[in-house]
């Protein structure tokens, strides 16, 4: 009796999670289940958009799950897993970033009960991991190369890729005006990995048809000076000159201190910085050049000068842009007006100055080197702009993928039922608890489709019926069937061209399933009240004297004070 009286050892301080073991696992299931029911109803083409709205009053409109999970303030140290396969997924392959949320979710749901009753999660965990390759590999197998057609084809393929991608968005209603504009920009910027040669330029106002695809560069005019209205706004093959150079006139007579003995000297310094600019601006009208363009300011005096020789002049152009001129024109960016040479002058076919909306744009079109495009996106409100970018963005990285890896999988559902349908093939030929948590995992898969149409309003049993009976035709001609958005039906998802890149599927299952696999993994979230805040900081300090260091304490683990 007197042995249980003996103070215990205090290993964790108060206030510290303690629950274990299974309690631990089932409430860190719950919490990514709660997490992926937030993202669940944006799947799809019938997805709906969440409205994210912060402290700050910042307004969110966004079907992309990376965008969602990231806007969310997730505490839970188990579903902050989920966000980050989110923006794995982002960042990796740009789309599919619900799917595997959603996914890794389910695997989770699906392990739930035989967690509860007291399987090791290490052997679901096992079970899952072989699920998983198995899953790829077939995903492997059955995808569909794109290689070795003619451009035009090509084209058209990466064109139904990116509808696809876009057709969940909130500009899916203009998917085929889109797709084929991203397609001609990702083309236009040929093997080039800088992703940032793409612009997207958003101009409020107008009609979203009115977007308009720039094969070169496109930016907003920049402050200019009076003397401006003068200057020519279209020029045919012009040469271009950029500067990182300052084209005013600095008036340092103002600014410095200077004695002079004699009044007559004051104006030779006058002049001499007069002559110092005209001599500046005479390189370069010299150069040839009809469009100067400066990362620093081009002052009044400039801008006259060039309009009163028939030259285009902008000064403060955004570094990014002015890079973005050199990459596509052909010409390098100088720190100084001496020694042009014609090299480091660009050139395209056409420089134009046009109004879009209420501003007006520079362009530079059909350059030469061809490294660029520019999409200027047009509509009405803000929210509704920027999440247009988002989607695009998506396209972008789906069609960039495709071009490199140029295999695609049927989407709609189709992959995902039909390695559903070769797991459950696959799990009746082993023996043991391993063929249900297969089993489980194929159920999973499921998903997918069923929330596709469970956002598009359909009967989801009906239709999952269906689905699994074509898919489990022995002739295997079923396999490409998934849902179809259009009648609330099944179809041939590869006919229709509903199509997905195969490496988006590929990582949508790797991640999701190695962070379900994560999560089981965890049965103790051990948290340090202290370093949560630096509040902690300050009320641990103040308690510093009391029973702190003693590492016998005479109270239990887990009784309160
Ligand atoms: P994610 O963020 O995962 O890309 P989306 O909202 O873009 O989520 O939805 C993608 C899913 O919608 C994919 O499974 C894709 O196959 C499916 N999908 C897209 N377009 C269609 C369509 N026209 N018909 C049926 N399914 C579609
Ligand atoms: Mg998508």
């Amino acid at each position: 009796m007197s042995s249980m009286l003996q103070p215990q050892i205090i290993l964790l301080k108060e206030g510290t999670d303690t629950s274990q073991g299974k309690p631990q696992l089932v409430s860190n299931i719950n919490a990514c289940t709660a997490v992926a029911d937030v993202v669940r109803t944006t799947l799809g083409p019938r997805g709906m958009d969440k409205l994210i709205h912060d402290d700050k009053g910042s307004v969110t409109i966004s079907n992309d799950g990376a965008t969602i999970m990231k806007l969310l303030d997730i505490v839970h140290p188990a579903a902050k897993i989920l966000v980050d396969i989110a923006k794995s997924q982002d960042s990796e392959v740009g789309d599919g970033t619900t799917t595997v949320v959603l996914l890794a979710a389910e695997f989770l749901r699906e392990a739930k009960p035989f967690i509860e009753d007291g399987v090791h999660s290490q052997n679901l965990i096992r079970s899952y991991r072989t699920a998983g390759s198995l899953a790829i590999e077939k995903v492997k197998e059955l995808a569909v190369s794109i290689e070795g057609k003619s451009l035009e084809e090509k084209k058209s393929l990466l064109g139904k890729c990116a509808a696809t991608t876009l057709s969940s968005k909130l500009i899916g209603g203009e998917k085929e005006f889109f797709a084929s504009m991203v397609v001609d920009a990702v083309i236009a910027i040929g093997t080039d990995d800088r992703l940032n040669m793409i612009g997207i330029k958003k101009v409020p106002g107008g009609n979203m048809r009115d977007s308009f695809l720039v094969n070169g560069v496109a930016f907003k005019k920049t402050f200019s000076y009076a003397g401006f209205e003068q200057q020519p706004k279209k020029f045919l093959d012009p040469k271009i000159l950029l500067l990182n150079v300052e084209l005013e006139l600095k008036s340092e007579k103002e600014n410095a201190e200077i004695r002079l003995s004699d009044p007559s000297q004051y104006q030779s310094i006058v002049d001499a910085e007069w002559n110092i600019i005209y001599d500046k601006l005479d390189k370069c009208v010299q150069s040839g050049a009809k469009v100067v363009l400066s990362r620093l300011a081009i002052g009044d005096l400039a801008t006259q000068y060039f309009a009163d020789r028939d030259i285009f002049c902008a000064g403060r152009v955004a570094e990014e842009d002015l890079k973005r001129v050199a990459a596509a024109t052909g010409g390098t960016v100088q720190t100084s007006v001496n020694n042009i040479i014609d090299e480091v002058l660009g050139t395209c076919e056409i420089f134009e100055e046009k109004q879009v909306g209420n501003e007006r744009f520079n362009i530079f079109n059909g350059c030469p080197s061809g490294q660029t495009a520019t999409i200027v996106l047009r509509g009405g409100a803000d929210q509704f702009i920027e999440e247009a970018e988002r989607s695009l963005h998506d396209a972008i990285m789906i069609v960039r993928r495709a071009m490199k890896n140029s295999t695609v999988v049927a989407g709609g559902g189709a992959i995902d039922m039909e390695i559903s349908r070769y797991l459950r093939q696959h799990a009746r030929t082993i023996a043991g608890k391993s063929q249900l948590f297969i089993n489980s995992y194929a159920k999973a898969l499921e998903v997918i489709p069923r929330q596709l149409c469970d956002n598009a309003g359909f009967d989801a049993t009906d239709v999952l019926n269906k689905l699994r009976q074509k898919h489990a035709l022995p002739s295997g001609e079923g396999a490409p069937f998934g849902v179809d958005i259009a009648t609330g039906g099944i179809a041939d998802s590869f006919a229709n061209f509903v199509w997905e890149p195969a490496v988006v599927k590929i990582n949508a299952i790797n991640a999701a399933t190695e962070a379900a696999c994560l999560v089981l993994s965890v049965d103790e979230t051990v948290k340090n009240p202290k370093s949560e805040s630096a509040q902690g900081e300050a009320a641990a300090s103040a308690m510093g004297g009391r029973g702190r260091g003693g590492g016998f304490r005479g109270r239990g683990r887990g009784m309160r004070r």
